[in-house]
């Protein structure tokens, strides 16, 4: 339940206590329909079906909530999905962002992070300041082997020569198996970080993983999202005050340069922007 947004029959959002200026949406006319949550085809993988009813409804959720702020989009998806919401998160910023909004509208949506066992110290020390500041444990998903046995498969890191499959095997499969039986999740891309996000929706189908995916932070800009970090007072990743302005795993992150692009330091020196799993 929601600690910050008291609930109105005939609205899905209502301005919150603390963002007095947000605005109201006013539900369309089949939000009175049953909720697709419990009735909602699944696959004997456990994976959702999309139906033309949802595609319908992925296609009037995304029009309506263009220019919603991301707490009214997350108590949509949280209330809509219930525990089959889900969010991946790299404890990036915009990650940061979402994880305080959701201790405020929802703080028993399950959150996981995919530990690659790549991961800089800093951004592991990160879930237990998460931990302390909200309450919130978020579980570390693990690949079936340990770096040690994946190299000694491998002869040796295959992030040197092939970062696609590494990624694949340590991270889109990790996924993958997270998210059986959920049937949204969140994600905390923006359009303006790169060419390849530019035309993330609000709300869509993520068929790579048989999903409902809402990215509530769409439409903000970098400056947004370290704006509200100052407001709240959120904690971040300390890397982002030695110039690494996106954080994955050590071995694929170096630190940016002025007027470099803010994801140009990821898998420096390959053609590879993107880790896969928002790839379609
Ligand atoms: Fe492997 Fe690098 Fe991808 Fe991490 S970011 S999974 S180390 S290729």
């Amino acid at each position: 339940m929601s600690r910050a947004f008291a609930m109105s029959p005939t609205s899905i959002a209502v301005v919150p206590r603390e963002l007095p200026l947000l605005r109201v949406i006013a539900p369309p006319a089949e939000r009175d329909k049953e909720p697709l949550v419990d009735g909602q085809p699944q696959t004997d993988e456990g994976k959702l079906v999309l139906t033309e009813e949802l595609a319908a409804e992925i296609r009037c959720e995304a029009l309506r909530l263009e220019s919603a702020e991301p707490q009214q989009i997350l108590q949509w998806a949280t209330e809509r999905f219930g525990q089959k919401f889900t969010m991946a998160t790299a404890f990036g910023p915009e990650g940061m962002v979402l994880i305080h909004m959701l201790a405020e509208i929802a703080p028993d949506t399950p959150i996981f992070n995919l530990d690659t066992g790549y991961q800089f110290k800093e951004t592991l020390e990160l879930r237990e300041e998460v931990k302390r500041r909200y309450g919130i444990a978020v579980e570390m998903k693990q690949p079936e082997t340990t770096v040690e046995q994946y190299e000694q498969q491998h002869g040796g890191p295959l992030y040197r020569t092939n970062p696609d499959q590494c990624c694949f095997d340590r991270k889109v499969q990790v996924l993958n198996k997270a998210v059986l039986g959920k049937h949204a999740w969140a994600s905390a891309i923006r359009r303006d970080q790169s060419p390849d996000r530019a035309n993330v929706p609000i709300v869509g189908w993520d068929k790579k993983f048989s999903l409902v995916k809402v990215s509530p932070l769409a439409n903000w800009t970098k400056q947004q999202v370290w704006g509200f970090i100052t407001q709240h007072e959120i904690p971040y990743n300390p890397l982002h005050d030695q110039g690494y302005a996106s954080i994955g795993c050590w071995p694929c992150t170096r630190s940016v340069m002025l007027g470099e692009d803010e994801r140009a330091g990821r898998w420096s020196g390959f053609a590879k922007t993107e880790c896969g799993l928002h790839s379609q």
